[in-house]
C-alpha cells in the first residue's frame, strides 16, 4: 500500500479534470457526424451501498491506499437511442467516457475494444483493419488529454495510482482477427494490446467459443498462438472460450491466465458461467478469475433478479472455491443502455445460445431487469464493489488482493 491520502488524490484528480471531452480537438457535426449520447453518469437513478460513518472512513482510506484494477469493462459511451449503435460504430469514432472516468474508483481498467468483440461493424466477419482503426482512433483521442494514460507495463499502473490518473489497458475479447498469422500477435502488442481472448463466443482458428455445442479444445494453431502470446508477454483471457478450450489453454500456457469476466455455473446453469473444474484449473496455475456483471449473467437460484447482491454471491462462491488469491472483478459494464445493446446484438453476440445451457433453458425463469442495480456503469460499479466489501467487514488485506493486488501479481508474470 502507498500512503496517498484521499484528499491528496482528490487534489490531483481535480487538477486533471481539464474538462476534455472525447474528440474535443475536432468540431462535432463539422469534422465528423455527431450522435446523441446519454448522460455518462446517472443515466438511471444511482444506487449507492450505504455505509456507517466508520465504514465510510474505512472505504475512503482503502479507496486511496489500494491499487484497484477492473479486469474487464467497456469505457466507451453508447448512443441514445441505443439502436443508433451500428451506425455509430461503423462511423469509426467511438466516444471514451472521460466525464464518467473523472470519478471512477479504479487506477487501471482493461477496456475491451468493440471491434475485437464480434461482427458489430463488418458483415464479412472480424476484420483486421476494423480493429486497427478502432485502436488507433481511441489512442488518438487519449493522446489529447492528461487524465488517462496508456498502460504498457505494470509500472504504468503503479504510476497511475501515484499520480491520480487512470491506466487504460487495451483488451481484445477474441483473437479471430489474427486469422492464421501468428505475427499479428506481435503487431497488436506493438500497438498497445496487452490482453486478448482466445475466442469470442464463436469458434475461430484457435479454439471453440462458449456458444459451440461441440468444443474441440485448443487447435494446433491455438497452441502456437498461446506460445506466442507467452513469448510476447500478452495476457491470455478465456472469458468467452468453451470449457475444454479453456482447460487446454491453461495447460498450454506457461504464464497464468485470466478468465476476466465470468461467474460460477454452480450457482446458475449457463454456458456464460464456468464450472468448478475450470475455475479450479485456472487458479491452480496461478491465474485469476474476474466476476462478470453484464445484465442477466451472474444471477443465482437464491437471487434470480440481477443486482449487486447476486453478483457478490458469485464473488463469494468463487473465493470460497479457489481462494482469495485468485479472484477479482471484471464487471463488463458500459456507459449506456447495456440491456438495450443485448437486445440489439442478440444474434451477433449469440446471447441466447451462450446464456442458457442447451438442455435447460432458464430463459423464462428469471426476471428481466432494465439495468443491474448497483453496477449500472463502470464508475458506479467501481465504488459499490469496494463499499460492499467494506460493509461485509472483509479484512483490509483481502480487499487489497481482490481489488487489484491479485491482478498485479498475474500481470508481473504474464507481461514479464
Ligand atoms: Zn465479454
Amino acid at each position: 500500500m502507498t500512503g496517498v491520502s484521499l484528499k491528496e488524490l482528490d487534489k490531483v484528480r481535480a487538477r486533471l479534470r481539464d474538462g476534455y471531452e472525447s474528440f474535443g480537438y475536432l468540431d462535432a457535426g463539422t469534422d465528423y457526424p455527431a450522435f446523441t449520447l446519454p448522460r455518462q453518469l446517472e443515466r438511471v437513478p444511482p444506487h449507492r451501498i450505504e455505509l456507517s460513518e466508520a465504514e465510510t472512513e474505512r472505504f475512503e482510506r482503502l479507496q486511496a491506499e489500494c491499487i484497484k484494477i477492473s479486469l474487464h469493462d467497456h469505457l466507451c459511451v453508447f448512443p441514445d437511442p441505443v439502436d443508433q449503435t451500428p451506425d455509430y460504430v461503423r462511423e469509426g469514432r467511438v466516444t471514451t467516457a472521460f466525464e464518467g472516468l473523472v470519478d471512477i474508483g479504479y487506477d487501471a481498467v482493461f477496456d475491451a475494444l468493440l471491434n475485437g468483440l464480434c461482427r458489430i461493424e463488418s458483415k464479412s466477419g472480424w476484420k483486421w483493419q476494423d480493429v486497427i482503426h478502432d485502436l488507433g482512433m481511441r489512442l488518438c483521442d487519449i493522446a489529447h488529454q492528461n487524465m488517462v494514460l496508456v498502460a504498457r507495463r505494470v509500472e504504468d499502473i503503479r504510476r497511475a495510482h501515484r499520480e491520480g490518473k487512470i491506466a487504460w489497458i487495451v483488451n481484445l475479447e477474441g483473437a479471430a482477427m489474427i486469422e492464421n498469422e501468428l505475427d499479428r500477435i506481435d503487431i497488436l502488442f506493438g500497438l498497445g494490446v496487452r490482453s486478448m481472448g482466445i475466442t469470442y463466443s464463436e469458434a475461430n482458428a484457435l479454439g471453440s467459443g462458449l456458444k459451440e455445442t461441440r468444443d474441440g479444445g485448443l487447435t494446433a494453431f491455438g497452441r502456437k498462438a498461446v506460445e506466442r502470446m507467452n513469448k510476447v508477454g500478452m495476457l491470455i483471457d478465456c472469458a468467452h472460450a468453451a470449457d475444454r478450450t479453456t482447460l487446454d489453454t491453461i495447460e498450454t500456457s506457461t504464464a497464468p491466465i485470466v478468465i476476466s469476466h465470468i461467474g460460477a455455473r454452480a450457482l446458475w446453469d449457463s454456458n456464460r458461467l464456468a464450472p468448478d473444474e475450470v475455475l479450479e484449473a485456472c487458479a491452480e496455475k496461478g491465474g485469476l478469475i474476474g466476476i462478470e456483471a453484464a445484465p442477466h449473467t451472474t444471477i443465482t437460484h437464491d437471487r434470480p433478479e440481477h443486482t449487486i447482491d447476486a453478483y457478490m454471491e458469485h464473488f463469494e462462491y468463487v473465493r470460497d472455491l479457489v481462494g482469495i488469491d485468485h479472484v477479482g472483478f471484471g464487471p463488463d459494464t458500459v456507459y449506456g443502455d447495456h440491456v438495450g445493446l443485448h437486445h440489439l446484438y442478440a444474434p451477433a453476440l449469440s446471447i441466447q445460445e451462450s446464456r442458457t445451457g442447451a438442455d435447460q433453458p432458464h430463459r423464462a425463469e428469471y426476471p428481466q431487469v432494465e439495468y443491474v442495480r448497483g453496477l449500472e456503469n463502470p464508475t458506479e460499479a467501481s465504488h459499490n464493489i469496494l463499499r460492499w466489501l467494506v460493509q461485509r467487514g472483509i479484512p483490509d488485506e483481502d480487499i487489497e488482493k481482490v481489488m487489484g493486488g491479485n491482478a498485479l501479481r498475474v500481470l508481473e508474470d504474464a507481461w514479464h
